[in-house]
């Protein structure tokens, strides 16, 4: 009896504890819901198909990855490898801080060796898609922009420069070299410079989705009121690469002009924010400016729907999207200088830089 009255509470006992093992069971094989950011293709279009023949197979790791970092050899005899100085972590430069909280490099000169990065990149043939607006009065900076990113940006790769204009007629004829080559996008005039700046998120994410996706790997979104100085290439490219504005990087976080007000989609509070990035020039492989293409332009758009427009436009956007989704490289002001700023010591090369320019001359409205 007893027995029988100790089975009788043990047996619901023990169906209640199987059935919690069962709901716990069904949570853990459910995939995470918590975060909806991408997953990037394991493999781009440059993807290798096959192992070169003759590799040891000690050597034989997977190649397929867009970050995969294989250093190849430099015949297809294993042992002739590329010399170059040996990397320290006690030396280098000190006057810079080259790393980010997050563990994200910061790119100066002086931190990187553009002879092995790009002994690294050649190999897997990307190909980088460059977006560039010029439109009313700003296509007069065109011919400068594409002559001078021939002599320094990524010379010797594929590009693909993406130009979107209003004045299809005017857009120079710039000699490009092999592997290079420019696409005109016609686009409609504006009034207000304000809706020109705001467009291009809608755009570079057409783009990406209409085009880009079955011939690049990575995109990078520059300014055209701008010229190349000095090399930029392969030390450049990340999943989400984002550019420190020149204006700011000496200043404290308070006197960032990020956008205050907390009813915008671009709001930043006091106290946070780690940099101040440039809105233009941004970049990384095409997923992730996607994302950020598409989160900023309904940002925006929900902005407007409140009546709000951002203090800086995108920039404000693009400034807020950085701060909650990281970049994985930055580039430092180096990358994207004031030509009216007098250079700082810390700042031993300028690479682009935006020329000075009379806003009230060329742009549709003050
Ligand atoms: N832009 C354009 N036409 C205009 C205004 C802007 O094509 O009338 C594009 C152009 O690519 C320019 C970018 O938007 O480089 C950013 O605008 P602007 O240089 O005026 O902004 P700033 O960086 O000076 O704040």
């Amino acid at each position: 009896m007893q027995i029988n009255a100790m089975n009788s509470k043990a047996v619901p006992a023990i169906l209640l504890s199987l059935l919690l093992m069962a709901i716990v069971y069904y949570y853990l094989s459910q995939p995470s819901s918590v975060s909806s950011r991408v997953i990037v293709s394991p493999c781009p279009t440059s993807c290798p198909t096959s192992e070169p023949k003759d590799r040891v197979p000690a050597d034989v790791i997977p190649t397929g990855y867009v970050f995969h970092l294989e250093t190849p050899d430099q015949s297809l005899a294993v042992t002739a490898h590329l010399k170059y100085s040996q990397p320290s972590i006690v030396k280098g430069r000190t006057d810079v801080v080259a790393v980010t909280p997050w563990l994200a490099p910061i790119v100066w000169e002086g931190t990187f060796n553009p002879v092995l990065l790009d002994s690294i990149y050649k190999p897997k043939k990307i190909s980088i898609a460059v977006t560039v607006f010029a439109v009313g009065k700003y296509i007069m900076f065109l011919k400068n922009f594409l002559e001078t990113a021939e002599q320094h940006f990524f010379v010797g790769f594929n590009v693909h420069v993406y130009v979107f204009t209003d004045r299809p007629k005017e857009v120079p004829e710039v000699k490009m070299a092999d592997g290079r080559q420019l696409t005109v996008r016609l686009v409609p005039s504006s009034k207000r410079w304000q809706e020109i700046s705001a467009r291009r998120m809608e755009l570079i994410q057409k783009l990406i989705d209409e085009q880009l996706r079955k011939n690049s790997d990575y995109i990078f979104c520059l300014d055209v009121d701008s010229k190349f100085h000095d090399r930029w290439g392969t030390e450049s490219l990340g999943g989400l690469v984002a550019v420190i504005h020149p204006g700011y990087y000496l200043d404290n976080r308070s006197k960032f002009p990020y956008e205050r007000r907390s009813a915008s989609k671009a709001y930043v509070a006091d106290g946070e924010g780690d940099f101040y990035y440039c809105g233009g020039a941004f970049g990384g492989i095409l997923e992730e400016v996607y994302l950020l293409a598409s989160t900023c332009r309904f940002n925006f758009e929900e902005d407007a729907k409140n009546g709000i427009e951002a203090a800086w436009q995108e920039e404000s956007h693009l400034n807020r999207y950085m701060w909650i989704n990281k970049p994985s490289k930055v580039l430092s002001p180096e990358y994207l200088w004031q030509d009216f700023k007098a250079r700082n010591p810390e700042v031993k090369t300028i690479r682009f830089s935006g020329v000075i320019k009379n806003y009230a001359d060329i742009r549709p409205n003050v």
